[in-house]
């Protein structure tokens, strides 16, 4: 029997949609699952579709649930041909009782169809083009009433929309295959750009300068992100039908959802759950009662749904982006990314932004997590915003994928125009627009060099990280997201030495619970095959914060309820992270890392809390590594004070320079105007770092340096000479480090160590090292 419409309509939950997605691997995976759930949902003994050949007139039967099996893919009709090729050519519904008596059937045995004897069948559009058909047909003889008609209408919208973004899924995972093959001759396409002989005009005129936020250089012509539709782009208010309005509402929403289901896909499978996890933040925001009612009443206001729609989220985006949170800030992004998409398709204007013909350095005023979802990562040299910040998702994204990248040029997307030249050095934070021809050349030397350094660094990557005379040194990486754990490997680091948690945190709609915790965790512990794993405990505050979680306004949030501070106040939560980080031990070698220690009594109650984690667990039986190394930053000043007490009651430490720096000079790490007081080899430090390594080595526990000091090749000298052995960084910098090692001995560092601890000024500090180095890199 034929279900009720109002049943039939469940099949319009988020839900099974984002079954049917994100089960399936390809659009015939997808098309097959559609048939069975809507067979299912209507209750028909038969589902089928077509859809239209690239030839534009042939419809072909792709998946079916009830024909034979054998018909899929061989039988066809032309438009207008058919029961079927009628409702194409009609643009509306054909249902039909009997059908084999009526004048436009046609009968193919393939089918075995002559057992059915009722016919519905539904166009699919994509706008105004014609994707294809779904037809429904069951055993008895009946008519398909209107309401039937209106229920598989409304799931067709679906389809469509279902089908459009699966071939788009299909072609780009062609293309990527296309775009490996050819890379070869991409790459000589960009010689040639090289060498074309370009207008003369002088550099300092047309060189841009921003932020450094992933570095190297590349050259080639802009792509610039199309924003017409953006929200900066004012619509013009029309009175509209206020049902209608309502209507292309909903349409918009579903296309919305079904579009982020699978860019959330995408990018789960191209980068990592976490860097999808952003979509699903988008996806909320798509559900959100308050939006959708503040959308709703504005139309029943009379206004037009797009204006109504315009509105609305340029009112959140404003509000977030007056937020003094960098963070919270940052979320304005996130309200226009994913409201510029339902615009886009409320209005009918697809971003065909998919179309990276050739590769190209990306410029544009702001760059939003969906873009670089749906761009061909293949074909983005680098990337140039206007936009300023740095820790932006679609930033972390292009530095998950190491492509240079700066931020912060005021005024590109403006001054750059499609038959530009572009070099962006995003060593120095520069963008050269149709540079003259020595400039080019420079550049070009420049890349030469540093491919042959390249090519010379790839063979360090599985040398041991070996000083000139034999005294190993651990290498570990700096990890964040699930996706530096291949750019740690690739660059040969020897496990983790500092795991921030906060950033799987920051992609999150809400605290992970314990499962998803340790999901991720042994993910990263088991991608290290038994090297070590330090996992930190949030250290969220700062400049860090996490969506769902707003901390109070302070006046000096450095200085205020940050780190384990917050830890400590909000004890569940802890307790379930240290929960988590346990049972990942089960894995592999992982150590637990306390950050922004300051007192004793922190050490104290830290343990007690690893104690009710332990007994929890043991509780609830389940397995967990009991004996896991605990350490702590030392990143305060007090700490570097107390480091013989810590000592005593810790197994390891992690020296924080990024924060002891900016604690002990009182110099804000992320403020460009006292950037020159932020100094490592400020002899304060150096002495500092020099008293911890005594402090570690005399009572025999592990230290670890994990600031970005530790990638600089004048502060690694002077801290293997002061004994340091184990460092962790961003992976990249590994395998430059350890080419470097094989120019220095231990008695060189640890003369070198002793001299600049005498001496009483940085600059002179540099310039000595800078000498040393030189010397060093002669002689070898
Ligand atoms: C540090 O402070 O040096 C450190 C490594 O931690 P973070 O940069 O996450 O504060
Ligand atoms: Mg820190």
């Amino acid at each position: 029997m034929i279900k009720k419409a109002k049943e039939i309509l469940g099949v319009a939950t988020l839900e099974d949609i984002s079954t049917l997605i994100l089960q399936s691997h390809d659009l015939d995976e997808t098309l097959n699952n559609i048939v069975s759930l809507v067979a299912k949902r209507m209750g028909t003994e038969v589902c089928s579709i077509y859809l239209l050949d690239p030839d534009g007139e042939t419809l072909r039967l792709r998946a079916t649930k009830g024909l034979s099996r054998r018909a899929v893919g061989k039988v066809t009709l032309k438009i207008g041909e058919g029961l079927t090729g009628l409702a194409v050519q009609e643009k509306h519904a054909v249902a039909i009782q009997d059908p084999e008596n009526h004048p436009r059937y046609r009968y193919f045995k393939e089918t075995r169809e002559e057992r059915f004897h009722s016919f519905l069948g539904i166009p699919l559009f994509d706008r105004d083009l014609p994707v294809g058909v779904v037809v429904l047909q069951t055993k008895d003889r009946r008519l398909f009433s209107a309401e039937e008609i209106s229920a598989l209408s409304t799931i067709a919208f679906q389809v469509a929309s279902i089908v459009v973004n699966a071939r788009l899924l299909d072609s780009i995972r062609e293309k990527e295959e296309e775009s490996k093959r050819f890379a070869q001759e991409l790459a000589r396409t960009r010689q040639n750009l090289l060498d074309r002989d370009k207008p003369q005009d002088s550099v300092g005129e047309a060189a841009m300068r921003g932020r450094v936020a992933y570095p190297g250089v590349v050259s080639g012509m802009p792509h610039i992100l199309d924003e017409s539709l953006g929200f900066a782009d004012f619509l013009d208010e029309q009175k509209g039908n206020i049902e209608a309005e309502h209507q292309c509402l909903n349409d918009a929403l579903e296309e919305t959802r079904i579009q982020t289901l699978f860019l959330q896909k995408r990018v789960a499978e191209r980068l990592s759950e976490d860097d999808a996890a952003i979509f699903h933040t988008h996806l909320m925001i798509l559900e959100d009662r308050t939006v959708l009612e503040n959308i709703r009443a504005l139309i029943e206001q009379e206004h037009s749904a797009a204006y109504s729609l315009k509105k609305v989220f340029s009112d959140y985006i404003a509000a977030f982006a007056r937020m003094e949170d960098p963070y919270l800030r940052e979320r304005a992004a996130d309200m226009e990314d994913i409201g510029r998409r339902l615009l886009s398709n409320l209005t009918g204007q697809g971003e065909n932004v998919f179309e990276l013909k050739t590769e190209g350095i990306l410029v544009a005023r702001q760059i939003l997590p969906s873009d670089m979802a749906t761009l061909d990562h293949e074909k983005i040299l680098g990337i140039v915003t206007e936009a300023g910040e740095q820790n932006s998702h679609a930033v972390i994204m292009a530095k998950s994928l190491g492509i240079p990248a700066i931020v912060d040029v005021k005024g590109a997307a403006k001054n750059v125009k499609p038959d530009d030249f572009l070099i962006l050095d995003a060593n120095s934070g520069c963008l050269y627009i149709n540079p003259p021809q020595h400039v080019i050349e420079e550049y070009r030397r420049l890349e030469e060099d540093s491919s042959r350094e390249l090519n010379r660094l790839e063979e360090f990557r599985d040398l041991p990280a070996e000083t000139g005379d034999g005294i190993r040194v651990n290498l570990r990486a700096n990890i964040g997201l699930i996706s530096d754990v291949d750019v740690a490997k690739r660059n040969g680091a020897q496990g983790v030495g500092l795991y921030r948690t906060e950033f799987p945190y920051m992609t999150r709609s809400n605290f992970p619970d314990r499962a998803t915790q340790y999901e991720l965790y042994s993910r990263v512990v088991d991608g290290f095959s038994g090297q070590p794993v330090t996992i930190r405990t949030l250290d969220i505050g700062g400049d860090k914060a996490l969506p769902y979680f707003s901390p109070p306004t302070e006046g000096n949030p450095f200085m205020g309820w940050r780190s384990v501070r917050v830890s400590l106040d909000n004890r569940d939560i802890f307790r379930t992270q240290i929960e988590a980080i346990l049972m990942a031990g089960l894995h592999g070698p992982v150590k637990l890392l306390f950050p922004m220690i300051s007192s004793l009594d922190e050490i104290s109650a830290c343990k007690a809390v690893i104690k009710e984690a332990q007994s929890n667990l043991f509780r609830e039986n389940i397995p967990f590594a009991k004996h896991v190394p605990i350490g702590v930053m030392i990143e305060v000043p007090a700490a570097v004070t107390l480091a013989e007490e810590f000592a005593q009651q810790v197994d390891f430490f992690n020296l924080g320079t990024n924060d002891l720096i900016q604690y002990m000079l009182a110099a804000d790490r992320n403020n460009p105007l006292v950037q020159k007081y932020y100094d490592p080899l400020h002899p304060a430090i150096l002495q500092v770092l020099n008293h911890v390594s005594k402090v570690a080595i005399k009572y025999r526990k592990g230290f670890c340096l994990c600031g970005e000091m530790a990638a600089d090749p004048l502060c690694f000298l002077v801290l293997f000479g002061m004994g340091y052995r184990d460092f962790s960084m961003p992976a990249p910098y590994i395998p430059r480090l350890k080419a470097l090692m094989r120019d220095i001995t231990f008695p060189t560092a640890q003369r070198v160590a002793r001299k600049v601890l005498t001496m009483k000024d940085s600059a002179s500090i540099r310039s000595y090292l800078v000498e040393v180095l030189k010397t060093l890199e002669n002689v070898s």
